[in-house]
């Protein structure tokens, strides 16, 4: 098969800036089948595979990407398929530049292949020509518990189901689909392809049930005990915001980027006649670096805010959110205020937010994560002049499952301790994504859900053998 030795990746169409910037569609519009197959000829099919051991669940790359260079679309999605439960989630969120992308060979004196984008073209095929209807496969007798419905839960969940398990995922919020849904704007990732995910995995069998609050309606225990499951997998995330404690913080006009993003993505508060209308600002602040900070300040920019700031305390060489949503949210006009960390949120006498203080940092000497530590300059106070102040300084895991389950161990930061399985403290208690490590990426909690899977399986087996 002849290759494309172009140094530079086939670029994927968008929306221009400035008329992203005013709509939630999606900003990316993916490649035609043309763009794709030009793209999947600049792999090398190495042997040694280095994309493949960037990627956290193995995609075999070369195979999925080689069918596509031969126009079989559906063969290459089914070779995604086979390792990953959500591609056309992956291939829009998944920080490729860290990982498989980030090995690729042709990346050493050009671009690396566009492997996410690939993986996007793919799903997309699959989606909007292949009409698959699941084999709802024969039911083994046995109940599992998910506790929540995040990409952890949902792979689980549907990864027991295809093994005959009757599964019931309780969710604490009205919608499945867990930060996909609630965090990650429409504009990135469209919802109606989650929703989609999550069909297939009723169409198993997977039953469903939202409002539902796992340490108040009902405890792990009750599930174990009472409720007739033999395992519970709790993949609750990490959604409890952090704050800076800072003079100010109770203001009004001060949020949570959780609570702004879960008010604009689940919540529509961006329509008119939303019942849960969000303030419409003029200027506004999101503190933090990561891609919560990015989707809160591109949210806010697209609900008509003149002037967006993200503040940040690094400099651009830290910043933890992916490349791609750095660069469109340069783009769109977000402006970055690096080296720059509020001291104190300023107030008006109707409580109300008008501003923040300031204070110039410098990087010194690097910290225990490795990266230079910022250092407060000297008389370097200023203020900004704002209405609306969003803190996405990062998340940890909701103490309630923790304080409601009696014997289950968790660490300093309030994570679930689990093996490398999922297993917990608790016999017939496993755990796995955000829950345990943090807040980290989809294909972590993925990875996490299809090895908690696994070894539920190996448990439950294993106790029906006894
Ligand atoms: P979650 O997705 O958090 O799902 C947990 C679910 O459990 C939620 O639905 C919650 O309501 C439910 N729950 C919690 N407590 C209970 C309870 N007691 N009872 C019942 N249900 C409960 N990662 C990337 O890879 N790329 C990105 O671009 C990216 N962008 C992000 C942008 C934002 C705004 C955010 C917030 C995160 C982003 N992430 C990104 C991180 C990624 O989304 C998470 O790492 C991932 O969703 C974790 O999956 P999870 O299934 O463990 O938890
Ligand atoms: Fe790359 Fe993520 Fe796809 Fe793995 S799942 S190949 S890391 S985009
Ligand atoms: Fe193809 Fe790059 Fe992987 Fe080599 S490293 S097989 S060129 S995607």
């Amino acid at each position: 098969m002849e290759r494309n030795m172009d140094p530079k990746r086939c670029p994927m169409p968008s929306q221009p800036a400035d008329v992203r910037n005013k709509n939630f569609d999606e900003v990316a519009l993916g490649y035609t089948p043309e763009m794709a197959v030009r793209e999947a000829k600049r792999c090398l099919h190495c042997k040694n595979m280095p994309c493949v051991a960037g990627c956290p669940v193995g995609i075999h790359i070369p195979a999925f990407i080689e069918k596509i260079a031969a126009e079989d679309f559906e063969g290459a999605y089914q070779v995604l398929a086979a390792s990953s439960a959500l591609p056309a989630v992956c291939g829009r969120v998944c920080p490729q530049e860290n990982q498989c992308e980030g090995r690729c060979v042709r990346g050493i004196k050009g671009e690396s292949v566009g492997i996410g984008r690939l993986e996007r073209f793919a799903a997309d095929w699959h989606r909007e020509h292949v009409v698959a209807v699941p084999q709802k496969p024969a039911p083994n007798g046995h109940r599992v518990a998910v506790v929540g419905s995040g990409p952890s839960g949902l792979t689980a969940a549907g990864e027991l189901a295809k093994k005959g398990y009757q599964v019931t995922v309780f969710e604490a919020l009205h919608t499945a689909g867990g930060v996909l849904v609630y965090g990650i704007p429409e504009f990135r990732l469209p919802k109606d392809i989650v929703q989609q995910e999550i069909n297939g995995l009723k169409a198993l069998g997977v039953d469903i049930e939202t409002n539902m609050v796992i340490g108040k309606v009902l405890t792990v225990d009750e599930l174990l005990e009472e409720e007739g499951f033999e395992a519970v997998y709790v993949a609750s995330g990490a959604g409890l915001p952090r704050f800076m404690n800072i003079p100010g913080e109770s203001l009004n006009g001060v949020y949570s980027a959780n609570e702004y993003l879960t008010r604009v993505n689940l919540m529509k508060a961006y329509q008119p006649g939303s019942r849960t209308p969000i303030q419409h600002s003029r200027r506004v602040a999101v503190v933090g670096g990561g891609n919560v900070a990015m989707d809160a300040a591109r949210c806010a920019k697209r609900l008509g805010a003149e002037e967006v700031y993200i503040v940040y305390r690094r400099s651009m060489e830290e910043l933890p959110a992916r490349k791609e949503e750095v660069e469109h949210a340069m783009e769109e006009g977000i402006v970055f205020k690096l080296l720059t960390n509020p001291v104190e949120v300023l107030g008006d006498e109707n409580k109300r937010v008008r501003g923040i203080a300031c204070v110039e940092m410098e990087l010194g000497e690097p910290d225990a994560s490795g990266r230079r530590r910022p250092v407060e300059k000297p008389d370097s106070r200023f203020e900004l002049p704002l209405d609306t102040v969003i803190m996405a300084i990062g998340t940890s895991p909701n103490p309630l499952i923790r304080f409601t389950t009696p014997g289950l161990d968790t660490d300093r930061r309030g994570c679930i301790v689990a093996d490398e399985a999922g297993a917990t403290s608790r016999p017939g208690v496993f755990a796995g994504g955000d829950a345990v490590t943090g807040a980290a990426t989809v294909i972590l909690a993925m990875g996490a859900g299809k090895e908690a899977a696994r070894a539920i399986d190996e448990y439950i087996q294993s106790r029906e053998s006894k």
